[in-house]
């Protein structure tokens, strides 16, 4: 607190107008958010004039770090000849190829302005596809904020229920009651129970969607037979399964369903796909997105001529800047800095994991490729539940205590690696835990 009291007055200032002082609910965290005002690389400056290795970059948004040279160009480029127009242009195609080819679970794509909206219309494809009302999520899972995924993502343990049955449990206030009748939520890696909810509710099913490495949910990797086992059920079932990949796209050039061999039959994107402008994706099989088509009449309004079953809007989708920004970023994400990406990531996870061996608190790292999460509290994490453990109150001063010491990650311990992370940053991250974590562990 005493480095940033710019940071604290501005809060001050900004929270009479914007509520709590911040447009992103989770930047504000007490006592006051730090504000960032430039980055470059790994390295950013708060208004206060603090510097920090930024291992959090936007959440996993940013695996170039900033201000990466060629997107700058690329941007600065587009923005001579317009940010956005009426109609699609060129670029749009470039990206869509990309990512078609390198994730082959993706016969066509759509862009779309946010992860959010990513999952909102792959859903509606799967429920139109269908013809059933209801969809299923990981308890712990995030899909952004509409109110049918804004169900048992961080539920109160007292609401949640049984481990193997959980309960949908809304988020906040405000959320749809009749949708949350409509989610049903299945354990995260207990293969059984999960095959026993979705048969119990198949008449209704639409989808499942599932992240392949509950993010916002702790960094944890599903198993490999909890993936296939899902896919198996739902091909059984006729359930369509989503894999959001809007954070797991980056630890294999086809993104997680590449690593652990699972085909989806929906695949939403986002974060790195825009290259640190807004954007998200829905992609997938060729029959379901044919429902996007229009058949043979003129006017895509009117289903009766020959418009298109599902009809997508967005002012800025697919917005230029996006676009370009995407195709920078995921040329030079190829498979190559992906494995060195990953390589950074494994020697974190490793290099924390062992500077933390000899301190008074519990630390597990769990995560995968370039991604990680610290757990303060707890001494195992395979399932949603297991986080039950953590030591909310340490955790959050691990954050703090982290802060102080130049290194940023989330409130909740999320963290990755960019492409500029040098092994000097690394050792460095490793001994700020370690002695953040014997900080903390005095003060209490
Ligand atoms: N799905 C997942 C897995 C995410 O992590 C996020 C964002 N953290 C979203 C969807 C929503 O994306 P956006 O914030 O772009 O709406």
């Amino acid at each position: 607190e005493q480095r940033t009291p710019r940071s604290r007055k501005h809060f001050e200032e900004v929270a009479q107008v914007i509520p709590a002082g911040a447009t992103r609910s989770l930047n504000a965290w007490p006592p006051h958010p730090v504000y960032l005002e430039s980055g470059a690389g790994m390295v950013v400056t708060d208004l206060d004039g603090n510097t920090y290795h930024d291992f959090l970059a936007n959440y996993t948004a940013l695996p170039l770090g900033y201000a990466d040279p060629d997107i700058t160009r690329a941007l600065a480029e587009q923005v001579a000849s317009g940010t956005v127009h009426s109609f699609s242009r060129t670029g749009e195609r470039e990206l869509a190829e990309l990512l078609a080819a390198r994730v082959p679970s993706v016969d066509k794509i759509r862009f779309t302005g946010s992860g959010t909206e990513a999952v909102m219309f792959a859903l509606r494809l799967a429920k139109a596809y269908t013809r059933r009302t209801a969809v299923a999520k990981a308890e712990g899972g995030y899909h952004g904020t509409t109110d049918e995924v804004m169900i048992s993502v961080r539920p109160a343990a007292n609401l949640a229920g049984d481990a193997h049955a959980p309960r949908s449990v809304p988020e906040m206030a405000g959320i749809d009651e009749s949708r949350v009748r409509e989610t049903i939520v299945v354990p995260f890696n207990d293969i059984e129970s999960s095959a026993a909810i979705l048969r119990a509710h198949s008449d209704r099913l639409a989808a499942l969607i599932l992240e392949p490495v509950l993010g916002v949910g702790g960094m944890i990797p599903a198993d490999r037979e909890y993936l296939a086992a899902m896919r198996e059920v739902c091909d059984e079932l006729g359930i369509v399964l989503v894999f959001d990949e809007v954070i797991t796209l980056r630890i294999a050039p086809g993104g997680a369903q590449e690593h652990y061999g699972v085909v989806p039959d929906i695949t939403t994107m986002g974060k790195i796909v825009g290259g640190g402008m807004p954007i998200g994706a829905y992609g997938g099989r060729a029959d379901l997105m044919a429902l996007l088509e229009p058949r043979g009449g003129t006017d895509v309004y009117d289903a009766r001529s020959g418009g298109p079953v599902l009809y997508q809007g967005g002012t800025f989708t697919g917005n230029a800047l996006s676009i370009r920004a995407g195709i920078t970023t995921m040329s030079k994400l190829d498979a190559a800095a992906i494995t060195d990406l990953n390589a950074k990531g494994e020697l974190l996870r490793r290099s924390v994991t062992e500077a933390v061996a000899g301190t008074p608190v519990a630390l597990t790292v769990t995560g995968i490729g370039s991604l990680f999460n610290l757990h303060v509290g707890v001494k195992k994490v395979h399932t949603f539940r297991d986080l039950r453990g953590i030591d909310a109150a340490r955790q959050h001063q691990l954050f703090i205590a982290l802060l102080n010491r130049g290194a940023i990650i989330a409130p909740r311990g999320m963290g990755c690696v960019s492409t500029c992370t040098t092994t000097e940053d690394i050792e460095f991250f490793a001994r700020a835990v370690n002695e953040s974590l014997i900080d903390i562990t005095g003060e209490c």
